[in-house]
């Protein structure tokens, strides 16, 4: 397949890197892999393309060398991604901070406004800006798109957007709720609307985005007025490894009576928390399965996170007043078949009803989970981040 007119998307994180080659109009994807544990010895990268994959085992001490080695893969299948004639590489960016809502063509204005607001996504904000770097010096006449994890919660409500705290600081750290995962609530709710075949104008949904990061949205005609995460990618549903929703008194007295340092709670409650700080595991399958064998705390882990996402539903539902479709998404949404039926068991008085026996099947394809004749659609459709960024990029470099 010719890469004439595809899209790089790199998504770079600390010590990873996905990518992908895609067709932004059909959605073909030509190549796509993934390096990790960047900058240990023990890294590896692999490829996938023409129907084969191949894992190198290899050290690749910086982001940089992980796109060379990607350069090389391709170049391996015949295609020398420099003169391919690529329309644009994506990045994803997690944090566009109040500067960036739109996405953005990468210069270095740009870039140094990138590292401006980085303090705001410590852990994210700076790999994205290594994977910019190396893909600009290594792909140098491609042009370079940056699209926001952001953006699309960039008009949420001021009253869903605002802490409820001294304004002077909020306004002088930028506090407020940014929300995250809008490539793919942004994405999802406009599949929903096609499988709905209506305008997304005229229908109000939640999107439920479960995956090793979990977050809600409420969306009113398009238009997200409410979103789980807020001024970092930590506030709101229980997730693989992150606590979501907490007291902030618990931050102060984890300081000042346990004795922790800022970086040590940071680490507790991004790496330590949610579901693996519970059972001490986060893959929703291996959970799955130790609840059947039994496991306490397995068990207490999974309700915990059920209990959240149902809170964030009946916010939501009254939030929006009247719900058309709810859609599940992302590793455990699509997957996940239990959370499914549990986030919303019990609801028939609100029109929503989960079908087992639709809810049981398996399928890569949007598809509705209730009843043909319930007032609101339940459906699973799986997100494409890559996708939308392929999209996002290319309509933006013309
Ligand atoms: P992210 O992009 O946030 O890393 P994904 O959307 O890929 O996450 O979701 C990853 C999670 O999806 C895994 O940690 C696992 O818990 C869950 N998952 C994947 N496949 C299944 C499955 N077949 N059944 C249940 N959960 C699954």
């Amino acid at each position: 397949m010719s890469a004439q007119g595809a899209v790089l998307v790199l998504n770079a994180g600390s010590s990873s890197l996905k990518y992908q080659l895609v067709h932004p109009d059909s959605g073909e994807v030509v190549a796509d892999g993934i390096a990790e544990r960047i900058g240990d010895r023990a890294s590896s990268i692999t490829h996938e393309q023409d129907g084969r994959t191949e894992t190198d085992e290899v050290s690749l001490p910086d982001h940089r060398a992980a796109i060379e080695r990607a350069l090389e893969f391709f170049r391996a299948h015949g295609t020398e991604l420099a003169d391919a004639g690529l329309a644009a590489v994506g990045h994803r960016v997690v944090h566009g901070g109040r500067s960036f809502y739109e996405p953005t063509v990468i210069t270095p204005e740009v870039i140094a406004e990138i590292e401006r607001i980085s303090p705001l996504a410590p852990l994210h904000n700076p790999a994205n800006l290594v994977g910019i770097s190396a893909a600009r010096e290594l792909l140098p006449d491609v042009p370079s798109v940056a699209v926001f994890d952001t953006a699309f919660f960039h008009g949420l409500p001021d009253a869903a957007a605002t802490y409820a705290i001294d304004r002077a600081v909020a306004e002088e750290h930028a506090l407020r709720r940014y929300g995250f995962h809008g490539t793919s609530h942004d994405y999802v709710s406009g599949q929903v609307a096609r499988f709905l075949d209506c305008p997304i104008g005229e229908i109000n949904q939640i999107v439920l985005h479960l995956g090793n990061g979990a977050s809600a949205s409420a969306i009113a005609g398009g238009a997200p007025i409410d979103t789980s995460m807020g001024m970092t990618p930590l506030e709101g549903l229980v997730m693989g490894t992150r606590s979501g929703d907490i007291d902030p008194g618990l931050v102060l007295h984890l300081h000042r009576a346990a004795g922790l340092s800022v970086d040590e709670i940071d680490t507790l409650l991004n790496k330590q928390s949610g579901l693996r700080g519970l059972c001490g595991e986060n893959d929703f399958r291996t959970i799955t399965e130790q609840i059947e064998a039994g496991d306490a705390d397995a068990r207490r882990a999974y309700d915990v996170y059920i209990h959240r996402l149902r809170r964030y539903v009946g916010a939501y539902l009254v939030e929006l007043g009247r719900v058309d479709a709810i859609a599940f998404t992302a590793g455990v949404g699509e997957n996940a078949a239990s959370v499914r039926a549990d986030a919303l068991a019990g609801l028939e008085h609100y029109g929503i009803v989960v079908d087992p026996d639709r809810n049981a099947v398996r399928s890569r394809e949007a598809r509705r989970i209730s009843p043909d004749d319930t007032e609101v659609a339940v459906l699973v459709v799986p997100t494409n981040e890559e996708l939308a960024i392929a999209r996002q990029s290319s309509a933006v470099v013309g």
